[in-house]
């Protein structure tokens, strides 16, 4: 048995053939070219079934947006995508290539990885976070996603953690990824410095040693922790996993566990802080393991 496995992204789509043990045994990266719209992506979609449409015996698709994963459908996604909105990935697949499709949100499907093969592996329940443009996140409840009444739970990006400030996506002001995001931390650098430097850069030790900068990254692990906070006294999770680019910087995780253990409340003491272990394969494992589920087999 054998998986096609998309993994769609705001920048890049990775797909592959996924093996019934979920080894990775082909992949490729080509770009989303998100701005050509919705309907040029599904196209590209339609373009790897058609490829691997004979050698394969379902289809996982992990993807930006929020999805009903009933339908296979995109109920939301973001300006990124223009018109990605209302596109039915499942049903314009199983029409053409009489395929077995599951669709599932990106968070979702790469918590989904980490829950069977990575960080958190062995927990029935914890929260996953990932950091980059916006804060991202996935609730793992009783083994499986816990996806709320309308595929919308765990937008924790969205979460206010500064009534009144500033002016979110989403319409609202002062969410949480506003101030706890990637792009929080580089335009903050960027306000205190006047350097324009990505996160990778901020951690160079030529600007991670500079007094001004360690400060503003200190100040942003604050705001992520704030966060947390809010969700640890929600959930008392045993576990929280955080991915994305910016949590490979062992500082920003070191800091976190720290600063998080030091508060002398039970929940705070007992929470592990993991890092997500399976980095760029994590979106087109989770939709792997989903599609082979969703078969029954
Ligand atoms: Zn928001």
């Amino acid at each position: 048995m054998k998986i096609l496995a998309i993994d769609i992204g705001g920048t890049a789509i990775k797909y592959g053939i996924v093996a019934e043990n979920f080894t990775v045994e082909k992949s490729f990266e080509v770009p989303t070219e998100a701005h050509l719209g919705g309907p040029h992506l599904m196209q590209k979609i339609m373009s790897f079934v058609e490829k691997h449409a004979e050698e394969v015996d379902c289809v996982g698709i992990s993807t930006a947006g929020q999805v009903n994963s009933e339908l296979g459908k995109i109920i939301f996604a973001s300006e990124n995508i223009p018109n990605y909105t209302g596109i039915e990935i499942k049903k314009t697949i199983q029409d053409k290539f009489n395929l077995p499709v599951r669709v599932e949100n990106d968070v979702n499907s790469a918590a989904t990885a980490e829950a069977k093969f990575g960080a958190g592996r062995g927990f029935h329940d914890f929260l996953c976070l990932t950091y980059g443009t916006g804060v991202g996140g996935a609730l793992w409840i009783n083994n499986q996603i816990y996806t709320g009444d309308y595929f919308s739970a765990g937008e924790f990006g969205h979460i206010v953690t500064h009534t009144g400030g500033k002016k979110c996506t989403c319409g609202n002001n002062g969410c949480y990824e506003m101030y706890a995001s990637t792009r929080a931390l580089v335009n903050a650098v960027k306000e205190a410095t006047g350097k324009s430097l990505t996160g990778r850069e901020i951690f160079a030790p030529e600007h991670f040693n500079n007094v001004t900068v360690r400060s503003v990254i200190d100040n942003w692990i604050d705001e992520i922790i704030g966060g947390l906070s809010t969700l640890i006294f929600i959930f008392n999770p045993p576990c929280i996993v955080l991915g994305g680019g910016i949590m490979n910087e062992d500082y920003i995780i070191s800091e976190i566990d720290h600063r998080i253990h030091a508060r002398s409340i039970h929940s705070f003491q007992s929470v592990q802080i993991k890092k997500a272990e399976l980095k760029n394969q994590a979106g087109m494992l989770g939709a792997a393991y989903l599609a082979k589920q969703a078969l029954g087999i």
